[in-house]
């Protein structure tokens, strides 16, 4: 029997945003790192229920030169250590340019966790902050997971007390 997974998004997911001038940035340094309060014991609840959840964050920030990768691994190290119902984390370190498979909305993050944990994507699901987390990648128009925008930008509302009943169809 296959499983089903959550892929979360990072930043405005599991941590605050660093919000300059209106727009929202992962941390650029692991003192700047804020957890939402009371996510560990509610994602504890959704492993639990047989969910496996993996992280997966677009980080172009490092191949921009303003954050390095190491200072990404910190914070998701220590992000880890907090929310350890966390099964994996996976990371693309590119940018537009670049033409990975993994930024999303690509789906190659997604691909990797599911041949990972064996994983059906038609019983899965997406969280994340903006519309390119959770939209549908076009190569996954047949398997795709659910998508859902469980938080917005500004606004603190975490994951399970949305009851993932915005459901969104995209
Ligand atoms: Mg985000
Ligand atoms: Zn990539």
């Amino acid at each position: 029997m296959k499983s089903r997974a959550i892929f979360l998004d990072r930043d405005g997911v599991l941590n605050r945003p660093v919000i300059r001038a209106g727009k929202s940035y992962p941390p650029a340094r692991v003192e700047d790192l804020e957890i939402y309060e009371g996510l560990s014991e509610r994602l504890q609840r959704l492993k639990d229920r047989g969910f496996i959840l993996i992280v997966v964050t677009n980080q172009p920030d490092v191949a921009r030169g303003t954050t390095r990768k190491e200072t990404v691994e910190a914070i998701n190290r220590l992000i880890a250590r907090e929310i350890p119902a966390i099964e994996r984390f996976i990371v693309c370190f590119h940018d537009s340019s670049d033409g990975c498979d993994c930024r999303k909305p690509k789906p190659g993050m997604l691909l990797a966790g599911a041949a990972d944990f064996n994983v059906d994507l038609k019983r899965s699901y997406i969280v994340g902050d903006r519309g390119s987390d959770v939209e549908r990648p076009a190569s996954l128009w047949v398997a795709a997971p659910s998508s859902l925008i469980a938080r917005t930008r500004n606004r603190r509302l975490p994951i399970a007390t949305t009851g993932f009943s915005r459901r969104m169809k995209r």
